[in-house]
């Protein structure tokens, strides 16, 4: 049995918390190659040290003028990895790694190198606490000449490379352009490097351990105490995540996809916990009809509306043309025989919205057009919604009952998630009520 676990920012925060990864670690043989985050918020005050690095390059690449201020920010960070090293005991002294950093900052070598060092370092104290191989990631994970990840070199050298290593920690986050330079995934981006070393070692299992114990049903913050979901298919993942649910990083799914290992979020503060297994397929029975529910505000919504637009070939092409040259992505488009409606978000439309207007005008004369803002769209997700009969009349009459309006509907035909659009202030209620039908009153 093999494992991959990666640990986030908070699991890696301290020494304290570091105790706690050693201890995860240890207790079982397979979990033997390990993908740290930099060190993140001790507290909820606290700065992570991926955003210190961040200011600290800035600071350097502005100049000499302030450079008090950027030996403070970095002795601040260098203090960050010195409460760990203290704090464990190690061996390890940053001193060279700190003089190499600091040169390479005066010499404004790029944001991306900056930010990688938290990774870096924090990959180098790991494997010194463990007694793991350290791995460079920039010897093994690769982006292309365009900045994209380079999957097929990435997985021939870096499988290579682990087949010969028992055990080994990779830092998370970066890797290496063909001309050598640093680059960095997005944001979070630790969750991708853990699943693309899950499948160079084809592992049994890809586990995530983070502070939370896996994806909850709802948003804590509208939900009091959500429960956690048991098991969740990739494609369930996406919906949810794309509809804002966070805690894995959205690209973090496709290296492992289509390898069939499943990952497992887990948390570091209470390892006893099971988590959340995301799965490319189950046969196991969700617990409730509904999987998760996510959403998001802020969304506008266009209207066209033409008497036998629906008989005019071309006719949706030609509005979707207008947005597509005011470079606007569109969200949903639900339609009717004379109308459709094109929901944008809405900060992206507003500073173009006259020239939208003016384009659909212009391309298919429309009879009307109207314009709403304002709205927050709900996904309901659950691969268990197309064996049973009657969810979405459950999802509106709890809809009904709590006194929101519905203002857009849209279930794609695969009845994996349900679209709902409702007015930004009934946004909270709407979550709480579906929850309520579909969790609450089944407990
Ligand atoms: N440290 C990076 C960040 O804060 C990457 C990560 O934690 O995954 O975004």
């Amino acid at each position: 049995m093999k494992k991959v676990v990666k640990f986030g920012g908070s699991s890696l925060a301290s020494a304290e918390q570091f105790k706690k990864v050693g201890r995860i670690i240890r207790k079982e043989e397979s979990r033997r190659y390990v993908v740290p985050s930099a060190p993140g918020k001790r507290t909820s005050k606290d700065t992570k040290v991926t955003d210190m690095l961040y200011s600290c390059y800035n600071l350097a690449a502005i100049g000499d003028e302030y450079e008090e201020e950027f030996e403070e920010q970095l002795s601040a960070i260098r203090a960050r990895y010195d409460e760990i090293i203290h704090g464990l005991n190690l061996s390890v002294c940053l001193d060279e790694e700190f003089k190499i950093i600091r040169t390479n900052f005066c010499k404004k070598i790029g944001r991306d190198y900056a930010a990688s060092r938290g990774e870096y370092l924090n990959g180098i104290l790991m494997a010194n606490y463990l007694g793991y191989e350290f791995i460079d990631a920039a010897e093994v994970i690769f982006f292309d000449e365009e900045g994209n990840f380079d999957g097929e070199k990435t997985n021939e050298i870096l499988s290579a490379r682990l087949d010969e290593t028992e055990r080994a920690v990779i830092p998370g986050f970066y890797g290496s352009m063909p001309d050598g330079r640093v680059k960095t995934f997005s944001r979070g981006g630790s969750d991708i490097t853990g699943s693309i070393v899950a499948k160079a070692v084809k592992a049994d299992m890809y586990e995530n351990w983070t502070d939370v114990s896996g994806f909850l049903i709802a948003d804590p913050r509208i939900i009091k105490n959500p429960k956690a979901i048991d098991v969740i298919t990739y494609r369930e993942l996406r919906e949810l995540s794309y509809m804002g649910a966070t805690v894995l990083h959205e690209d973090a799914i496709f290296p492992v996809r289509r390898e069939g290992i499943p990952i497992n979020i887990r948390n570091t503060n209470s390892p006893e916990d099971k988590g959340t297994l995301i799965v490319e397929g189950t046969c196991r029975k969700p617990r409730f009809v509904i999987t998760g529910i996510a959403g998001k505000k802020d969304f506008a919504s266009i209207t066209v509306e033409k008497a036998m637009m629906n008989s005019e070939v071309g006719f949706c092409k030609k509005v979707l043309e207008v947005f597509d040259e005011n470079d606007i992505s569109i969200e949903h488009m639900p339609s009717g025989i004379d109308t459709m409606t094109i929901f944008v978000h809405q900060d992206e439309f507003e500073e173009k919205e006259q020239k939208v207007i003016a384009g659909i005008h212009r391309r298919v004369e429309p009879d009307f057009l109207d314009l709403e803002s304002d709205l927050a769209l709900i996904a309901v997700v659950g691969r268990g919604m197309r064996a049973t009969r009657g969810t979405s009349g459950r999802i509106f009459s709890a809809l009904a009952h709590a006194n929101v309006n519905v203002k857009m509907i849209d279930q794609g035909s695969s009845e994996l998630n349900i679209i709902i659009g409702v007015r930004n202030h009934d946004f909270e209620t709407a979550v709480e009520a579906i929850y309520d039908i579909f969790v609450n009153t089944m407990l």
